[in-house]
């Protein structure tokens, strides 16, 4: 998320130029002073000043000199990634993944919970509080935690809407069980809202302000991130593209609605298509799959050439090309990433898609979209977790860099040899 160009008072104006420059260093990688000066538009006595202050936070530090026009020589500056961490908290409908991650989105370790028993739902929610707390305690250098939660979210209310096969998670209340659980700030996001922000944090290729993060996986959703921002809508619930019908008189949904595009191609949609009768016969042994196995298989099979398999991985594609067509109509985005597991499809699919884009979406827009297949190496949705967090900490680098600061020497206080010691790469 980029910040707001706007700032009311010199304090706000300098924590917004040091978001700025934090940010900027993380696109970038490494810059001197002169070039930071001239690409974020500040005087070179302004950048000197917010410079030495992020280095005193040790949010950044000097990396030797570069190479600069005119043969003069100058030090370069680049982002610690790796002295500030954040948590990612994953909920899918029956698993719940936690990893760690440094503010440039490196996953450094991770960690599964037991499935979650839909009569139990209160007694993972305990878990999550108890294994996060944990980590709290043994690492000052986390900085914030993200929860990336299914969707529909109501954000304003800390709510799920709804919930596909696990309706025992509508009945949690996110804002009240996570808020103020832990030292630091916890954010939460719905899942495909936080997979677009991991996009555009963590994937060198997204460079537009406006992209779109089509999620089709056990679930279908999107996130759209429109000049910096992610579209909200009222209760932070928007651009819910799983429910939007494709077909007035469509197989039924879980939602009331009928025919949403949900229904056609998830990986529980896809499963249930391999199960009927004339393609079981195609897919032994597939009834006794998991959705994200059977899928798996499917795309493998039509990769080896089976004529079965690539018949419905072409049905498949036209489905997400179909969303594709809607989300370059409705939201106009530069770049459409399409991620988690039905992405495994491939070049296949992907080809499919940008064709039916090419012939179908809105001419002027069509030609300016570009439809790419999501590249983040970790899980995308705990990245997207991640992210969400990250976000927060790049937007307001001095304030929570502060507070980890503190905690930091507060515990070296209490803990002389415990506290590891950082070296600037
Ligand atoms: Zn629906």
């Amino acid at each position: 998320m980029r910040s707001s160009p706007y700032a009311s008072t010199p304090k706000a104006l300098s924590e917004l130029n040091q978001s700025r420059i934090v940010q900027y260093l993380h696109r970038r990688g490494t810059s001197s002073r002169a070039q930071m000066a001239r690409e974020l538009n500040l005087t070179p006595a302004a950048v000197s000043k917010l410079v030495a202050r992020l280095i005193s936070l040790g949010l950044i530090s000097e990396t030797g000199s570069l190479d600069s026009e005119g043969g003069r020589r100058s030090i370069g500056l680049t982002l610690n990634a790796d002295r500030y961490q954040v948590i990612g908290v994953k909920f899918a409908r029956s698993l719940i993944s936690i990893g760690l991650f440094d503010i440039s989105g490196r996953l450094l370790d991770s960690e599964e919970l037991p499935p979650v028993d839909p009569d139990d739902i209160p007694g993972a929610v305990a878990e999550v509080r108890t294994r996060v707390g944990r980590r709290l305690e043994t690492n000052p250098a986390i900085v914030a935690v993200g929860m990336a939660v299914p969707g529909p979210y109501l954000r304003e209310i800390g709510r799920i809407a709804l919930v596909t096969n696990m309706p025992g998670w509508r009945g949690v209340d996110f804002i009240h069980e996570f808020g103020q659980a832990f030292r630091v700030p916890t954010f939460i996001e719905q899942d495909a809202r936080a997979g677009a922000l991991a996009q555009s944090l963590f994937d060198p290729r997204i460079s537009a302000s406006s992209i779109a993060y089509f999620l089709v996986g056990e679930g279908v959703g999107l996130g759209v991130i429109d000049r910096g921002a992610l579209v909200d809508g009222s209760q932070g619930a928007a651009t819910e593209i799983g429910h939007v019908s494709i077909d007035l008189n469509g197989l039924p949904c879980e939602c009331g609605n009928r025919g949403c595009l949900e229904c056609y191609c998830s990986t529980v949609a896809i499963h249930r298509r391999m199960c009927q009768p004339d393609m079981q016969i195609q897919f032994p042994g597939v009834k006794a799959m998991t959705h994200a196995k059977a899928c798996a298989c499917l795309f493998d099979q039509a990769r080896s050439g089976h004529k079965a398999a690539r018949t419905l991985v072409d049905q498949i594609a036209d489905y997400v090309g179909y969303g594709c067509v809607t989300i370059v109509n409705a939201y106009n985005p530069a770049q459409i990433i399409i991620g988690d597991m039905v992405a495994a499809a491939g070049t296949r699919l992907l080809e499919r898609v940008q064709t039916m884009v090419s012939q179908r979406a809105l001419p002027g827009l069509r030609e300016h979209t570009q439809i790419l297949l999501s590249r983040l190496p970790a899980d995308a949705t705990l990245t997207g977790a991640a992210a969400v967090a990250a976000s927060q900490f790049l937007e307001h680098p001095a304030s929570m860099g502060r507070t980890a600061v503190k905690s930091i020497s507060t515990r070296r206080a209490h803990h002389p040899s415990s506290g590891k010691e950082h070296h600037d790469q």
